[in-house]
């Protein structure tokens, strides 16, 4: 008996189906208009990159609008880029954010804040060396020195500098 590799088709309409049901809105709607279909691409783009930067198959990298932050451009406040990465061996999610430093090259890891458990922006990533240097066992991962949104910690968060005055 031999396993046979599904044909490019089937993979085809295997990958259409996985985008319909992960991300339904962006998918019906990405033909809409020229930013729909060119916010499409470069998502697609987006992926492909981080897919390579963590050594995952492409089709385990999604990238969707994100429903807390949008950033300014000429025609008016867009979605930003939410990057979910499924680890096909375990299912384990990992979620990122554009790091603007470094368009196109880097991302934050999305995680619990140590100080109050809020999501947020807690590390750097542009290699698959960096998500490890954070997740490694005993490592005390510091946050990042410039917290991109203080809005997202809790009033109480003992992890970020209280504001002075
Ligand atoms: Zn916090």
């Amino acid at each position: 008996m031999t396993t046979t590799v599904p044909g490019l088709a089937e993979r085809a309409m295997r990958a259409a189906h996985a985008h319909r049901a992960a991300d339904p809105h962006g998918f019906h709607h990405r033909h809409d208009n020229p930013e729909a279909w060119n916010r499409w691409a470069r998502r697609a783009r987006v992926a492909r990159t981080v897919a390579t930067a963590l050594q995952v198959p492409t089709d385990a990298v999604l990238a969707t609008d994100d429903p807390h932050r949008t950033y300014p451009t000429r025609t008016g406040e867009v979605p930003g880029d939410l990057i979910t990465v499924t680890d096909p061996a375990t299912g384990s999610t990992w979620r990122f954010i554009p790091d603007h430093t470094t368009p196109g090259q880097a991302w934050l890891l999305l995680d619990r804040c140590p100080g109050c458990d809020a999501e947020t922006s807690v590390a750097r990533v542009a290699t698959l060396a960096d998500l490890g240097d954070y997740l490694a066992p005993g490592h005390n991962a510091p946050l990042l020195r410039e917290i991109r949104d203080i809005a997202d910690h809790q009033p109480s968060c003992t992890a970020i500098p209280q504001a002075e005055g």
